[in-house]
């Protein structure tokens, strides 16, 4: 845990870790609270419509109990993957707490999926249950036939042909059980990789993975827990942005975590919810940043309570990060991490670390920095990989049942990324781009994100996306797939001016030579462009 201290120096210096030999998630997030104060509020759950529902920890501790018990009665044993399909609700959080106790692995699955990614991953996990509602039993229906590992479907809505209904199980056991005695090495958990660059790989990782995750936590949010603290993020908790960062680490702290249901980022229903929820901490992705960037008099309309805004998993940029400024009186605190290493670093305001269009700086714990191609860290200002040293507790264990993968994630101890970046004289790391993001035009190595970032800056401009397209004369040339604002009509002379916007602001070198116009700009699960959507499309249109 973060001791709160005059400045980031010492706060880096002096921080030490305490891993327990013995560790099991369960019982940190759950049993520790219940036995201690089982009144205590674990979850709210937000209805637009009626009074919130709450949690206690007492009824989160016998339900997982009950279902820990009912899993093992279907022969759910210790190391065995349990996956979830589930949006926000109670049920998620008591299914993850009842594989913790069980010493089995769960696996979140985001309930965007379509069938093939379930099945990908259901089939590479070698998932023997599945908790999950009707609509994710229903896409799970036709696999079972060639899912033989499967043995049991759990649905939150009820038993239906093929599948255990939720509450009755829950009833049916008895609310009494004895977690398993784990390791903080032991696997508790696996999570996909989003797939923005390829197939998605598993990233197992130990029960440690939680305790890893609390000073970065504590960083992006100035020293959670505060009084009245209050933990919300619209992303899924199916990704270690949700899990790690805002549902697992708020039940710790004895935050109360909000739980909402969105299908897909809306901003109204965003700013409605954090009002009427007393919202106080959030972690919003930037994307979903800039959509809500889009929505006028937000101060003037609703009444929010934040104290502080953590925001990752992409680049934030200057432009969003001056906005929340400016129009929300914030500053929010970027972060960065991956699933195989999550939040290993992190701005915090309050310390005086904080830099629009810099990531932020290593968060007391973990040794990151940005290194060269024979794991030798570069000089300020030049560029290289960012990599995180080992041994940390935040780190994953392996890449599940794939060890030329886990071999070459490493050079030596270093942990390379796959994300290149810089270090300033001031400690700061600049997020460069994604190593196949990077475009190289004229001998210039040029990084989407900062162009994405002044795009979104135009009045016209909702959203946008830049690869690299192949050009005989400069190698690549920059190009901008362009999502305009609604009702802003699209012609030549309103491409000319986006483009001169970004020369003016950025480079002679680093402007899109072509804007072109899309409805919509794929996203992944997690609400990240897929560049690579467009990479493909600008190499067809090359050749
Ligand atoms: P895959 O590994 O399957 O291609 P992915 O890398 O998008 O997918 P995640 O682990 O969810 O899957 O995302 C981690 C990546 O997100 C980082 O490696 C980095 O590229 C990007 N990222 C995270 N935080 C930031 C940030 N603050 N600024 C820029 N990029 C970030
Ligand atoms: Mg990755």
């Amino acid at each position: 845990m973060l001791k709160q201290q005059e400045s980031y120096d010492a706060l880096y210096e002096t921080f030490r870790w305490d891993v327990p030999e013995r560790f099991n998630i369960g019982v940190a997030v759950c049993d520790r609270w219940a036995s201690r104060e089982p009144d205590r509020i674990a979850l709210y759950h937000y209805d637009p419509g009626s009074a919130p529902q709450t949690l206690t920890y007492q009824e989160l501790a016998a339900r997982s109990n009950a279902l820990a018990n009912a899993l093992r009665a279907c022969g759910v044993a210790r190391g065995d993957r349990v996956a979830l399909l589930l949006p926000q609700c109670f049920e998620t959080v008591i299914a993850h707490v009842a594989i913790y106790k069980l010493g089995a692995i769960a696996v979140p699955l985001a309930l965007l999926f379509g069938v093939e990614a379930l099945e990908y991953r259901l089939e590479t996990a070698g998932v023997k249950a599945l908790v999950t509602n009707e609509a994710g039993h229903e896409k799970v229906r036709g696999l079972r036939a060639r899912l033989p590992s499967l043995q049991c479907v759990i649905s939150v809505d009820g038993a239906t042909g093929g599948a255990l209904g939720f509450d009755e199980l829950v009833a049916r056991h008895a609310s009494i059980f004895e977690a398993e005695d784990t390791a903080s090495d032991d696997p508790a958990m696996m999570i996909f990789t989003s797939g923005t660059t390829g197939p998605p790989k598993g990233a197992l990782h130990g029960h440690r993975v939680l305790l890893g995750h609390l000073p970065g936590v504590q960083m992006a949010h100035e020293f959670l827990p505060q009084p009245d603290d209050r933990l919300w993020t619209p992303a899924d908790w199916a990704w270690a942005g949700g899990l790690l960062n805002v549902l697992l680490p708020g039940l710790y702290f004895g935050v109360p975590v909000v739980s909402g249901r969105f299908e897909r980022f809306d901003p109204e229903m965003a700013l409605a919810l954090m009002e009427k929820m007393a919202v106080r901490n959030a972690f919003i992705p930037p994307t979903a940043l800039r959509m809500l960037k889009a929505v006028r008099g937000i101060r003037s309309r609703y009444k929010l309570q934040l104290r502080t805004v953590g925001s990752g998993g992409e680049a934030l940029g200057r432009e969003t990060y001056d906005w929340a400024k400016a129009e929300l009186g914030l500053t929010i605190n970027e972060f960065y991490g991956q699933t195989e290493c999550n939040l290993v670093l992190s701005s915090c305001a309050e310390l005086g670390v904080s830099r629009g269009g810099a990531i932020g700086k290593p968060v007391p714990g973990h040794q990151v920095a940005v290194i060269d191609g024979e794991g030798r860290p570069v000089g300020v200002g030049e560029a290289g990989q960012i990599a995180v040293r080992r041994p940390d507790p935040v780190m994953f264990l392996e890449y599940w049942q794939n060890p030329e993968a886990t071999a070459k994630k490493f050079i030596g101890d270093w942990m390379v990324t796959g994300d290149q970046g810089g270090l300033d004289p001031d400690g700061y790391i600049h997020f460069f781009g994604r190593d196949d993001d990077v475009i190289t035009s004229a001998g210039y190595r040029i990084g989407p994100g900062e162009i994405e970032d002044c795009l979104t800056g135009h009045p016209d401009v909702a959203l946008a996306a830049v690869v690299g397209k192949p050009d005989p004369l400069r190698t690549e040339i920059v190009k901008a797939y362009v999502v305009l604002k609604p009702g802003v009509e699209r012609h030549e002379e309103l491409a000319g001016d986006i483009s001169l916007w970004v020369r003016e602001r950025l480079s002679a070198h680093e402007y899109p030579r072509e804007v072109e116009f899309v409805d919509s700009i794929p996203l992944t699960t997690t609400g990240k462009v897929i560049r690579r959507i467009f990479r493909d499309r600008a190499r067809a249109e090359a050749s």
